[in-house]
């Protein structure tokens, strides 16, 4: 065992509502200059969607991230050694400023300044980039006017895999928020494919950063990223990513991000793991044991044998406390409540989400609050508004048990909560559906 301490955050995707206040802040505090106006190190996209760069989750099409070779190894991308050689000077597998969409603003000067004239004043948009009129294509949440509609199947690679699964009538369209930052990998490929060795994780607080003074520019992090959040600044020829905010983290302050966020649904804690077991639970190639080798590599941080193995390692008492006190720890391992993007990038992530439980659209409850009825609640889960199936293939490759298991205890606790509110007695039973 080789006791190693790492910041995590965990996300309550019920509660984003959108509004993009953790975005704005975080491009105010850290993107806010030339060369970096297509970067959003926080960006919240609609789901089902594209996502931020489009089609960033689409692994064959920007072949990055962790992979598996025929023999089962692990490879940075596939193909003969000489391809891959080539490849560091080609790398043409990076999105362009169209993938990120061309960032434009309006001339607002001559909206508010121009003579009286008759007719309505135009505005049009202008890159930020070139400074030119721009035709407009493409924008953040641009998905939510499209719906989940049949439309959208083909563009959402996790959608597209359901097709058959999940039918997508007009009236059972669905749509949710999730907000990205990196994720600060326990085995980041960023870092692996860089040629000059600028990328690092920091080794007291797992947080993965640019050493701006090595990086040669070649962009390999960008493509090996299987998440996309790392990119180039095309002024300064470097590469730059999100740093959870360390300067802030350092004095005791949480993220700009979780700061800001209207819906107060970021949690930020420390977690305690097995560095020895990180490779191997990366390694695993069975779909259906991702979560759960992922989850494995935590360590319990009241455990007296992790606690002598962390202060060997140097771990300071403060961040041992913290670990004890994570509330990542909590909606992570204990409740179990919390999953991450996509085990099968297989960098281990370490942004997690609590699933959206929605309303529950077709339970007859007497109460008339949809899905708040104890007897109907947990044999209602498949009846979610978002599609379990969905959820799975964001959160667990695909597996249902796992997170049909989180949102059962987000339901039981949404129904003891709304008792305890209304002054009744909670229903403890455990229905016979479970
Ligand atoms: Fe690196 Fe991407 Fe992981 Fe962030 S999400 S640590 S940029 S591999
Ligand atoms: Fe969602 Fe919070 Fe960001 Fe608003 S500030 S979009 S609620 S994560």
């Amino acid at each position: 065992m080789r006791v190693m301490a790492q910041l995590a955050m965990v996300m309550n995707l019920d509660k984003c509502i959108g509004c993009h206040t953790c975005s704005v802040t975080c491009k105010q505090a850290w993107t806010n200059r030339a060369g970096t106006e297509y970067v959003w190190f926080n960006n919240v996209e609609t789901r089902p969607g594209q996502g931020y760069p489009r089609q960033y989750q689409d692994q064959e099409k920007w072949k990055g991230g962790w992979i598996l070779d025929r023999k089962g190894r692990l490879s940075l991308k596939s193909g003969s050694r000489m391809k891959r050689l080539l490849n560091i000077f080609a790398n043409p597998d990076l999105p362009t400023v169209s993938d990120y969409y061309d960032p434009w603003s309006y001339d607002y000067d001559n909206l508010l300044s121009s003579p009286q004239i008759d007719t309505v004043p135009v505005a049009r948009p202008k890159s930020l980039i070139t400074g030119q009129d721009t035709k407009v294509t493409w924008g953040a949440n641009w998905d939510d006017d499209l719906g989940s509609g049949p439309e959208q199947v083909g563009k959402d690679p996790m959608l597209a895999k359901l097709s058959d699964k999940v039918k997508l009538e007009f009236e059972e369209t669905f749509m949710f928020y999730l907000p990205r930052i990196c994720e600060h990998c326990l085995n980041p490929s960023c870092a692996a494919a860089c040629p000059s060795g600028a990328i690092y994780k920091r080794s007291e607080d797992g947080i993965v950063l640019v050493d701006q003074d090595k990086c040669r520019g070649w962009r390999q992090c960008v493509s090996a990223c299987p998440y996309k959040k790392i990119y180039f600044n095309h002024k300064t020829g470097k590469a730059e990513k999100c740093t959870f905010c360390y300067p802030r983290i350092e004095v005791g302050m949480p993220t700009v991000c979780s700061e800001t966020c209207v819906g107060r649904l970021r949690y930020i804690g420390v977690m305690l793991y097995d560095a020895d077991a990180v490779q191997e639970a990366a390694s695993v190639t069975d779909d259906k044991d991702l979560y759960p080798s992922q989850l494995g590599v935590f360590l319990n941080p009241h455990d007296p044998r992790v606690i002598a193995e962390a202060e060997q390692a140097g771990i300071s008492t403060e961040w041992i406390q913290a670990a004890q006190d994570s509330p990542v720890y909590k909606l992570i391992v204990d409740y179990q409540i919390a999953l991450p993007l996509h085990p099968e990038y297989r960098t281990m992530p370490m942004v997690w989400y609590v699933p959206p439980l929605s309303p529950v659209v077709d339970v007859l409850s007497e109460t008339g609050h949809d899905g708040e009825d104890h007897s109907n609640l947990f044999g209602a889960i498949d009846a979610l508004r978002i599609p379990v199936e969905y959820l799975a293939e964001l959160f667990t490759a695909g597996e249902i048990g796992p997170v049909r298991a989180a949102l059962q205890r987000l339901a039981g606790m949404r129904s003891f909560m709304r008792s305890v509110n209304l002054g009744q007695e909670p229903d403890m039973s455990i229905p016979e559906s479970v």
